[in-house]
């Protein structure tokens, strides 16, 4: 019997965690006696015979690196019905069966493309927003927690020397899950996130207000990227308090720097797991995390799920960050 051929690839923002996944996927591959094939810069290697075959000392040394050694990109050509087509044909003529999608949601619908046009496809959520309805954790959501609450804490401590506050923006385009974490973490006085409507006046300015009250002089606010809008915000609570305030953007250095242990080993289980689904030449799945286990659902169900904000938490944080 012919030599079973699957390729792994990164696509979409990188994450800190993707190496340990693409490890996870080449060595489990190579383990049940396949062939593995690399796939460079997101589904563009598929389309420019931009792909390696990987052996069991390609993925060395990189479980504790940030990015992804297989680097990532987002590409124009491939959603098109052309681009489809030329990367299954490629996939085809490579003897590639399967592949293993790290990514987000756009990933995700170019896998389910791609399985129907042939190529059973396996997502795997790797980014750092948690912004994955279909999965409770995504691979590298707690790396960029653990960034964000050292970089908060260092702007605290000159917060706190000047008596001074902070509003500190975090990531998170839709999902404001950095941003409550993060503020719980960090013990913000106000979090703003898109999943919940704000009024400056009462969640910021009041909270402020009454914190003062208790005889704190310093002052953390975090603020989705969603929400944005830090500096007017700043000059603002400056304005209307008189209390000298500092807007960051905290940025990129969330995407960056080696995974933690959490990122590390659910990015292994979830390459492993998708490569036991292209064993048995299943596609259109995604691993996901469904009450702390390492599932696979259907693609088409993950990708119509709906996230639901963790209300709780953020009604625990307004309840304590005073
Ligand atoms: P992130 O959460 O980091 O943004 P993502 O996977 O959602 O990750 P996208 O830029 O949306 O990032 O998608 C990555 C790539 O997947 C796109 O550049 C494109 O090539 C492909 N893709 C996205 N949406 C589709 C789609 N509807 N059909 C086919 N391919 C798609």
């Amino acid at each position: 019997m012919e030599q079973k051929a699957i390729a792994v690839l990164t696509s979409g923002g990188d994450a800190p965690g993707m190496n340990a996944a693409v490890r996870a996927v080449v060595r489990a591959g190579i383990n049940k006696g396949m062939k593995v094939y690399g796939v460079y810069r997101g589904y563009n290697g598929l389309l420019n015979n931009d792909i390696e075959e990987m052996n069991l000392r390609s993925v060395s040394d990189i479980i504790g690196n940030g990015g992804t050694m297989l680097y990532t990109a987002r590409s124009t050509e491939f959603p098109k019905p052309e681009g489809i087509q030329k990367a299954a044909d490629f996939c085809r003529s490579k003897g590639i069966s399967g592949v293993v999608v790290i990514g987000g949601d756009g990933s995700f619908r170019g896998a389910r493309k791609l399985t129907n046009a042939g190529i059973n496809c396996i997502g795997v959520p790797g980014t750092i927003d948690n912004d994955i309805a279909c999965s409770e954790y995504t691979v590298g959501f707690d790396t960029a927690m653990n960034t964000a609450i050292q970089m908060v804490d260092r702007i605290r401590d000159t917060a706190q020397s000047h008596d001074r506050c902070s509003i500190v923006e975090v990531m998170g385009r839709h999902c404001g899950d950095i941003a409550l974490q993060t503020g719980i973490a960090t013990g913000a006085t106000a979090i703003l996130v898109p999943e919940i409507e704000y009024n400056i006046e009462r969640d910021v300015i009041a909270r402020i207000i009454n914190t003062q009250k208790t005889g704190k002089k310093h002052f953390i606010v975090v603020v989705a990227e969603g929400v944005g809008g830090v500096e007017d915000l700043a000059k603002y609570v400056e304005q209307r308090l008189g209390i000298e305030t500092r807007a960051t953007v905290l940025g990129h250095v969330q995407r960056g720097g080696s995974p933690t242990l959490r990122d590390r080993v659910v990015a292994s289980e979830m390459g492993f797991k998708a490569v036991e689904l292209l064993d048995q030449n299943i596609g259109n799945r995604v691993v996901v995390m469904r009450e702390g286990k390492i599932v696979d659902l259907d693609i088409n169900e993950a990708l119509d799920m709906k996230r639901v904000f963790d209300e709780d938490l953020y009604n625990i944080a307004m309840s304590i960050s005073i």
